[in-house]
């Protein structure tokens, strides 16, 4: 009897080598290949006359085949079969390729469905290998075929084969979700669902199907993080004391008045960590609102009760850039800030290892490095990560269970304003604090999409900039020529340096991308931050983050090759001082759509607006593509369709409040959020 914990290959049908197969799909089991879902659908089922067939269609056409198919050989050697079939409306001729079989299988006189494309030739309609279904009097054709996603050593109609044996695994499928819940959302079971998926009746009841599964993928995963959030808001944490801390003079001691956005999330930050039980809160803000200055304020905090604090941030340029602005601000308090990243040489990460270990640092700012676990703290109480959303709730949830008795309070930066529906997935886990008011005196970011007719213009421009005493950035998607030699014409920071210097030889160029040595960059980093370089051409690298507020001109080459909150991101990078600044998106061709994605850059400055036209415009895997990693994968849910999104999320948010956990009632949805939230072999616990 097959069950659902049964190995692929002892399904019959199966042999060692297809289990093989299988097992490269992730496919181990019995229940592994039920949820292994079609990427998509064929309909055979809308006949076609053969006369009414267009050329390049593809359809099914049931035909009688006329003459007797042969086989022969082609010059080439290549075996083929050919004959002629017809319906009443007219005839085709039919060829296969290396399919010698089909002489013998295929009858004169007998009735075939044929699926595959039309062709008309100078002669005849023509169709090339369709595929070959028998009409039989009394035994209807299956109409619609899944197609699954394949590998080598398999075919579609091995899974066909494979998943007729798991029919009975699919019937049996137990509910997950409750009648009060089905009805509410008008869904089907779960077992019908998944027979429709994988043994459709039609397109509509696939629909159906897709629909009731994309809910409860997403119910299950909010169901994940609500628990992960529940559990660690129980966990212990040290609450802080607000004693010294606004009177301590920090606040006061900036060299600008918060704004009343920064103030309001300081103090709901200030009320979590006065808890004993640990803060997770993201706080979102445009690019340039200012949220360096309220982690500091948190880290000021946590430092003034005596505890460490430290600070991730995604690239080393970026925790370099932190770790200075951090030391000029705590300069006057005694605050010792140390700086552990990757391309620091082995013996100076030891040396601040060491001291971090032995207190004597308060704050340290670094990469990934950081999380490393021979990185040890002596009084670790607030993880900020900055501009990171390239962690998942599950490697949060992960990150966090390594950490002591105390579990530290954690803040989340997000540069990307990303729309609720994403931010529900990404950080369904936090509380949410929003930055919603630019500093004072910030003059809107002027924004102009140019083609190459403009280059000599843009030059002009930037050198009037510099004349005033202002600094660029020019951003190229490469960092070498010819590294994508599909795309010979885009631009590459180290030719485009090069060539700007040839043409501007009174500009101080300076060139940086990720390819560099760490000190070739910090030294071109360094060099713009002080103003002696006029021009930086580099790539993405200062995408986040970086702040020089003398930088008012921001060139992005071959802008269409850019996702929309990426050169959101980019244009960030300017208008973060007193001075007019300017972003110039330069592109390649004209085709409308890119013009179009581009204008609407040049109408907005709203980082929320950018980033849903985004998420519209370019479907959530690209958007998310560029920036996640390790995220949890849907299969079948629509991350953008924020309706079932915020549906799953009410939905979790019911169950969660009866308990999910050790609730006889939930035990099946229970069991399928801890599967989804294995990750790399380990399996977060929940309770
Ligand atoms: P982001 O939110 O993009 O991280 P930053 O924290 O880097 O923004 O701040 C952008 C710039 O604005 C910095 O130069 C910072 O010193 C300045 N700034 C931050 N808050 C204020 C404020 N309240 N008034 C004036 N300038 C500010
Ligand atoms: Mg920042």
């Amino acid at each position: 009897m097959l069950e659902r914990g049964t190995e692929v290959r002892f399904i019959r049908t199966i042999g060692e080598k297809k289990a093989k197969a299988f097992n490269k799909l992730g496919v181990f089991t019995a229940a592994d290949l039920v949820a292994l879902y079609p990427r998509r659908y064929e309909d055979k089922s809308i006949i076609k006359k053969a006369a009414d067939a267009e050329d390049g269609e593809i359809c099914a056409l049931v035909l009688r085949i006329d003459t007797k198919p042969e086989a022969r050989m082609s010059r080439s050697g290549l075996h083929y079969i050919t004959f002629i079939a017809s319906d009443d409306s007219g005839s085709v001729s039919l060829t296969f390729f290396n399919q010698r079989w089909l002489e013998k299988s295929l009858a004169q006189g007998a009735t075939y469905r044929f699926y595959g494309k039309v062709t008309y030739s100078m002669f005849a309609r023509t169709m090339q290998s369709p595929d070959i279904d028998a009409v039989i009097e009394g035994r209807p054709l299956k109409g619609i075929y899944p197609i699954y996603p394949l590998t080598s050593g398999l075919t579609q109609n091995a899974i066909y084969t494979a998943m007729n044996q798991c029919l009975p695994i699919i019937e049996s499928a137990v509910e997950t979700l409750d009648e009060k819940l089905l009805s509410k959302r008008s869904l089907i079971g779960r077992a019908q669902a998944l027979k429709q998926l994988h043994f459709p009746d039609s397109m509509e009841n696939i629909e159906k199907a897709r629909k009731r599964l994309a809910f409860e993928e997403l119910l299950i995963f909010q169901l994940g993080v609500l628990c992960i959030r529940a559990k660690t808001k129980k966990e212990n944490a040290i609450a802080m004391t607000l004693k010294g801390t606004h009177s301590g003079g920090f606040i006061s001691s900036l060299p600008f008045k918060l704004t009343g956005a920064q103030q309001r999330v300081i103090k709901e930050i200030y009320d979590d960590m006065q808890k004993p039980n640990p803060m997770v809160r993201l706080v979102q803000g445009d690019v340039g609102s200012g949220k360096t200055a309220v982690s500091a304020a948190a880290i000021f905090l946590a430092v003034k009760n005596g505890c460490q604090a430290a600070m991730m941030a995604p690239t080393e340029i970026l925790a370099k850039q932190h770790s200075e602005t951090f030391e000029k601000l705590f300069s006057g308090f005694g605050i010792k800030v140390g700086l552990l990243t990757g391309a620091m040489t082995a013996a100076a990460r030891k040396d601040v290892k060491s001291r971090l270990e032995a207190g004597e640092i308060d704050l340290i700012v670094g990469t990934h490095a950081l999380i490393q676990p021979d990185t040890v703290f002596s009084r670790l109480a607030l993880i900020v990560t900055d501009e990171q959303h390239r962690f998942g709730v599950a490697q949060r949830a992960m990150l966090a269970e390594k950490s002591g008795a105390m579990t530290p309070h954690t803040l989340v930066m997000s540069a990307t304003p990303i729309p609720r529906t994403l931010s529900l997935i990404l950080y369904g886990d936090l509380d949410l604090s929003i930055i919603d008011e630019l500093p004072p005196g910030r003059q809107p970011i002027e924004t102009f999409a140019v083609g190459e007719a403009y280059r000599k213009r843009v030059y002009n421009f930037i050198n009037e900039r510099v004349v005033e005493g202002r600094q660029a950035y020019v951003i190229c998607p490469l960092v070498e020529e010819n590294e994508d030699s599909d795309a010979p014409k885009l631009k590459s920071a180290e030719q485009h340096g090069a060539e700007l210097a040839k043409q501007f030889p009174s500009l101080k160029i300076a060139v940086l991308h990720g390819k560099q040595s760490a000190k070739t960059k910090d030294a071109a980093m360094d060099a713009f931050s002080k103003g002696e370089i006029d021009v930086l051409v580099s790539t993405t690298v200062v995408e986040v983050g970086v702040d020089v507020p003398n930088a008012t001109v921001m060139v992005v080459e071959n802008a269409e090759r850019f996702g929309l909150s990426q050169l959101h991101q980019l244009r960030g990078r300017v208008g973060r001082g007193i001075h007019k600044s300017y972003c110039i998106l330069i592109h390649e061709g004209d085709s409308e759509r890119s013009k179009q994605r581009l204008n609407i850059m040049c109408a907005t400055n709203d980082g929320f607006k950018i980033a849903q036209t985004d998420l519209e415009m370019r479907g959530p895997g690209e958007f998310m593509g560029e920036r996640q990693h390790g995220e949890v994968r849907f299969k079948l849910a629509d991350i953008a369709d924020m309706e079932t999104v915020t549906q799953a999320r009410e939905a979790a948010e019911e169950i969660c409040t009866e308990g999910l956990f050790g609730n006889e009632k939930y035990k099946s949805l229970a069991d399928e959020t801890v599967r989804m939230f294995r990750i790399g072999g380990s399996e977060y616990i929940f309770s």
